[in-house]
Order: structure tokens, then sequence, then C-alpha cells
């Protein structure tokens, strides 16, 4: 046991304020890591310099396999609808399946776990892979569907997801995949929207040891589309019991098919893939809704898979040999670019898991991992301090990983350091991967070989990708001056969304219409991406994401980002979570108002806590900081991606009733609970 000294009365040791603080210390990779790493020198790194953008990501578009060569790299002739690889042709199914057969025709592609633990798992070779996604393709073809038109599927966690995401890029359909768990109606807003004549979806699958009747959503998703205008023509169903058709809610005559009967006449069949443009759309992603309406992105084929391909491989680090689990679901953005298309694109094995992760004990993830040899855990930091929360102990288990991401959220100092030590032995690199929806890929991060680990802090600009932070005037930020501002790319990439589906004018208006220098300019140096999100950047360029812009708290002037002061607040070991808003004040403008929920077993009802956590933030970041009030709540409301919507605590904490858009939200009744113990109710 360390000795604690407490620092001020606040129950904080001294060796965790230190820690806390050394955020800003350097963690280097174990030399065995920088061995087997793809990178391994400065000369490659030097090949995405400035100067060589925008032909820097030939690298990347060179790991495809391409069936036109491109004559254009950037065409920059509409800013900011940049396009990418422009006069190349190539298909996405074919780079992630086909062109794989004769090397690793036996391979596993896809590892898919059941969250039952008597379940075996489900094993697809690229081979296997490849005979379904050709099978399933013929289908669609036979219902009459070609390149261009979109299909929405509601889909969780299943193989035939990624079966059926593939065969639709193999004919260039776009698939547009609604996260399985979101309702029946959120997923008829977004058919609407996508304007999808067929639904792709399945009978029920398990979630929680519960068999969830998911063919019910179904009704609802197609009442809702045909309310807004558009008809689905065409539900199909694939079945999680192959065979067996498990749900209660009856099929529709004349709409409803089950694949499993339909595919009986596909067997066998082989379809060409076509070969697409490279700026044509692959899929639609819509955004987690945490700040508002989400935004439907719509994904190239030649520079989102060309992105994917790429920092999968030189970023990720992803090895033929590697077991790559990313516990991210395949309905969010990260499953598609690091479950599916960018491990694909480089051969490697996949896991896919269908549960939760605290199911059936809080140790299942260390089973999983033990027993497939996972060598990259890839998750966010909701799901960590979820097992940290309930007391899930690695240590008990043989899991030797090698590389370990965290991607979605801000993670705070503390749950790094648990995943770095606790999960990772100290001997796995973390990765803190900052980026977005729209942006295809990764954005900020270390490469992982070359570059220290800093706690708390993602890297610098990924390869090729310049970040910079301007204050609201437009003035470039000093790196190391400590100063908070607003995170930008100066530059395109391959793998930003080539527009808003069906709104191309937000594009403009929400990502660059705040700092464009000159918006007659052709010149892609005047229009830098306003990404929306908070950051510091330190002297060395490592990026510090603060929070949403939006969510940055004024108090009397000094701009504080929502992170720090959770970070602070997580130093206490009670806590479990933090979100802090800022409640309108008469003096001050704004103080901060923190709402916390603590880990198994310890007294809510506790006024000394409140006490303390004040304390904690008073002493670690200021007595400005200290917040006006600690809520102690059982969960925090959440996006179905696992965010904390902190607009409806600014909303409760401000007694206004204006929650927006809460569409997204994933428990819907703690709004009111947190809304009781905020008005003393
Ligand atoms: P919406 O745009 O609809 O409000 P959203 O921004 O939550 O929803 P996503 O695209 O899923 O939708 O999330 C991207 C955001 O997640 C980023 O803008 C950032 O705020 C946060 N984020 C992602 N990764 C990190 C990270 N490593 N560190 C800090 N924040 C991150
Ligand atoms: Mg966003």
């Amino acid at each position: 046991m360390e000795e604690v000294t407490q620092i001020n009365g606040t129950g904080i040791s001294e060796a965790e304020i230190g820690a806390y603080w050394l955020e800003e210390d350097y963690i280097y990779p174990s030399e065995e890591f920088v061995r087997k790493a793809y990178i391994q020198n400065q000369p490659f790194l030097n090949k995405f310099k400035e100067e060589n953008f925008p032909e820097c990501f030939h690298e990347y578009a060179n790991l495809l396999s391409w069936d036109r060569y491109w004559t254009t790299t950037l065409d920059s002739s509409n800013p900011p609808f940049w396009r990418w690889f422009v006069g190349g042709k190539l298909n996405a199914c074919y780079n992630c399946v086909d062109r794989h057969l004769d090397k690793y025709k036996n391979k596993a592609a896809i590892i898919w776990v059941s969250e039952s633990v008597d379940e075996p798992d489900r094993i697809l070779t690229y081979q296997e892979l490849y005979v379904k996604v050709n099978e399933f393709a013929s289908l669609l073809l036979e219902m009459g569907l070609k390149a261009g038109d979109t299909v929405t599927f509601h889909l969780p966690m299943v193989p035939e997801l990624p079966i059926s995401m593939l065969a639709c890029a193999r004919l260039g359909i776009i698939h547009s995949e609604v996260f399985g768990g979101f309702s029946g109606q959120a997923c008829g807003e977004r058919i609407a929207d996508s304007k999808s004549k067929i639904l792709i979806t399945i009978d029920g699958y398990y979630r929680s040891g519960k068999f969830i009747d998911h063919k019910a959503n179904a009704d609802i998703a197609v009442a809702t589309a045909e309310k807004l205008g558009q008809k689905v023509e065409k539900v199909l169903i694939w079945t999680r019991h192959p065979g067996t058709y498990s749900s209660k809610t009856p099929l529709v005559e004349g709409r409803d098919l089950l694949l499993d009967d339909l595919m009986k006449k596909h067997r066998g069949k082989r379809v060409d893939y076509v070969p697409m443009p490279s700026e044509s759309i692959l899929f639609l992603m819509y955004t987690s809704g945490s700040t508002g309406k989400p935004k439907g992105c719509a994904h190239s084929t030649g520079g989102y898979l060309s992105y994917v391909a790429g920092t999968s491989k030189f970023i990720h680090d992803i090895h033929p040999e590697d077991v790559h689990w990313c516990m991210a679901d395949i309905g969010w953005i990260t499953g598609h670019s690091y479950i599916v298309y960018g491990p694909l694109a480089n051969a490697a094995t996949s896991v896919m898991y269908e549960g939760v992760p605290l199911y059936p004990n809080v140790n299942r993830v260390w089973r999983i991992a033990e027993r497939l040899g996972v060598s990259i855990l890839h998750t966010a930091p909701t799901a960590i301090r979820m097992l940290m929360r309930a007391g899930s102990n690695p240590t008990q288990y043989k899991c030797d990983f090698r590389l370990l991401v965290t991607v979605g959220e801000p993670i705070e100092p503390e749950v790094w350091r648990w995943y770095y030590k606790v999960v990772g032995k100290k001997g796995a690199v973390v990765l803190d991967t900052w980026w977005q929806t729209e942006t295809g890929g990764w954005l900020c991060t270390t490469i992982p070989s070359v570059m220290p680990m800093k706690p708390g802090s993602a890297g610098p600009g990924a390869l090729g990708i310049y970040p910079v932070i301007y204050d609201e005037l437009g003035n470039e930020v000093l790196p190391g001056s400590g100063k908070a501002g607003n995170l930008c790319i100066k530059n395109p990439w391959p793998g930003r969304m080539l527009t808003i589906w069906g709104d191309p004018e937000r594009l403009v208006k929400q990502y660059y219409e705040k700092y464009c220098k000159n918006r007659d300019s052709k010149d892609w140096r005047d229009w830098p991406y306003f990404s929306g999100d908070a950051a510091t950047m330190a002297k060395d360029g490592y990026i510090r994401v603060l929070g949403r812009v939006d969510d940055v708290i004024n108090v009397a002037g000094h701009r504080l980002g929502t992170k720090e002061i959770e970070s602070a607040a997580l130093t206490c070991e009670e806590v479990a979570e933090a979100a802090v808003v800022p409640k309108s004040d008469e003096l001050r403008g704004h103080v901060p108002d923190l709402y916390v929920s603590l880990k198994s077993g310890y007294e809510t009802d506790n006024k000394h806590l409140e006490d303390k956590i004040k304390q904690a933030i008073s002493s670690i970041i200021g007595p400005i900081a200290r917040p006006a009030n600690v809520y102690v709540v059982s969960d925090m409301p959440k996006t179905r991606s696992g965010k904390i919507m902190r607009r409806i605590l600014a909303a409760i904490s401000n007694n206004r009733e204006d929650y927006g858009d809460i569409t997204t939200l994933v428990n819907p009744d703690v709004v009111e609970e947190i809304r009781n113990i905020v008005r003393g109710e």
C-alpha cells in the first residue's frame, strides 16, 4: 500500500494530485511494441509534412486496389466540398474481401461472440465472408436495387450486419445503418431522411440475457417513415437463430420477407462487383445527437476507404496476426471504420461481440479477450468507467494487450491510468483518438511507436492532419500558451464526409462559416474545418479536448473546460462519473453545477462527500472552478453511444424545460429523477 498524505483535509492524497498533473509527463511505448510496429522512423513521418500535402495521402490510397487509378489527388474547385482521388474507380467490398482470398482465404475475418456464454462463436473466414456477401448481393440485385440507391439497416451486432454492408458496397448501394438500440421511431426518422425504400432488420437479439423483439421496431419505423412521406416497400428480416423466426410480432404480408427463405435461391451465387467512382457515396452515418439534431454524414468510397485503411495500418498498427476487438457498436462510425472497413481492408481478424460488457458478470470482457487472444482492444471512456465502477478485475485473466484505444469522449487522467496500468499492465500503448462521425477516421492521436503518450491528451494531428486552435475572432492560439480555444483542422483530408445528406448547406454553415477566410477562394487554406470542440494545444502539439465549445463554462470571464473540472472530481475515489454544466449567475455570469454518480458501495446521501468534491476541485484547478452545487445522481443522461448529454443537465440546472432533441437519449427516466433532486423534491 502506498502511504497516503492528505492535502488540505480533502481526502485526496498527494500522490493522487501528483498523478493528476502527471498528464504533462510523457510515457513511452515498450521496446517490444516499437520493434514490431509498422512505423519505425522519422522519414516515414516526413512524408506527411505540410509541404507534401495532398500527395502524402497516396500512402493511404495505395494500400487499396483500384480498378482505375485517379488522375487528381484533391479537387478543391468547389470548397468546402472536397473530392479526393478523382477519376479513380474502386470497390469497397472487393478491397475488404475478394482481394484477400489468394493469401488469407482460411483466415478468420470476423469472430462473432454471442452474449450467451453457452452459444458457440461464429467464425467467418475470408472465404466464408466472400460467399455470404455474394449470396446476399445476388438477392439485392434480384430485388432491383442498384448503385446509388439507399437502403436502411436497423441491425444489432450480428455477423449479418457486416455481410449486409459489404453486399451493398459490392453493388454501389448506399447503406445507412441505424444503431440497433435506437427505437423504431428514431429509425423511421432516419429512413425518411435517407429516402430508403428497403429496410433490413432482424427478428431479435440478446441484451443483458433478454431476447429483444426487434421486429416490433420495424413496424414502428415503417409507420414513422410513412408519416414523414417515405414509403418503405420491403422489410427484409434476418433471423437471430437461422431457420427460426423468433419474434412475436407477425409478418406483414407482401411487405415483410424472411431472408432465411429468400436466400435459399441464392446459395452459391456470385455477383460481379461494381467499380465505383472514388467520390461516390459508400454509406450514410448519423452523428450521436449529443448537441442537437443528428447529421447524416455521407462518406465517400475512395477517400473514406483510403483514410480508414491507412489509419488502421499505420496508426492502429494492426498486423495480420493481431486479433483486434473494437467494442464499439457497428451502428456508430467507430464500428464502421474500425470494426469493418479499416481492419478488413488490411486483412485483419476483427472480433464482434453481441452483448453488453457487464453480462453475465463484470469480467466478461477479459474472459473473451483471454480466450480469443485479443491483442488490440478498442473502447470508450464510458465503457472503461463502467467497468471500473462495477469492480471489474482484468488482472485475474491472462490478457496480453499490445494496444489499447480510447475514443468518443475526453478520457479523465484517472480513467486513463486504470486503462494503462490495470488493463494494459503498463506494457500496452494507450492511444487516445479524437475524431468525429463527420471526419471518417482519427484526426488527433499519437503514432504509438514513435510518440510518447500523455494521459488525458489525444496526440498531435494524425498523419497529414494539421490541427490549429483559434480564438473566437479567428486568431491562432499559440501552442503552449495554456489558453483554450476552438479546435480546427487547417487542411482537408480524405476521410471527411462528402456532404450532409439532404442538407449540403449545413456542412458549410456548421463546419466552415465560422473561420472561412474568403468564401470566393478555391484555396483550401482559406477553409479551415471547425470541429465544435474546445481544446488546448501544448508546446509539443498535443491536443487536450476540454469538451464541446458550447459546454465551456465562463465564470467571471474565465473559460473553464468541462473536462478539467470533471477530471478533478474524479480524483475522489467515490466518484464514478461526473458532468459539469453552467448555471446562470447574476454576479459571475455563470457558475459550475456538478452532477456525479458514485461507484457501487458508496452512500449517495452524504453531505461530507459534496464538500470533499468541491474542495478537490478548488485545490486542483482553483477556487474559481468550485461548483455552486454538487448533485449525486444514480446515472447521467446519456446518448445511445454512451456520451453524457450535458445540455439536458444544463437545462435542469437553469430550471428550463427546453431539453432540445432527446430522441437519442438512452435513459429518459433519469431526467425526471435528476430534476426532482435539483428541485429538492
Ligand atoms: P452530435 O454531433 O450529433 O452532437 P456527437 O458529436 O456526440 O453528436 P460523434 O460524432 O459520435 O457525435 O462524436 C464526436 C465527438 O465526440 C467529438 O466532437 C468530441 O466531442 C467527442 N470525442 C470523440 N473522441 C474523443 C476523444 N478521444 N477525446 C475527446 N473527445 C472526443
Ligand atoms: Mg458532433
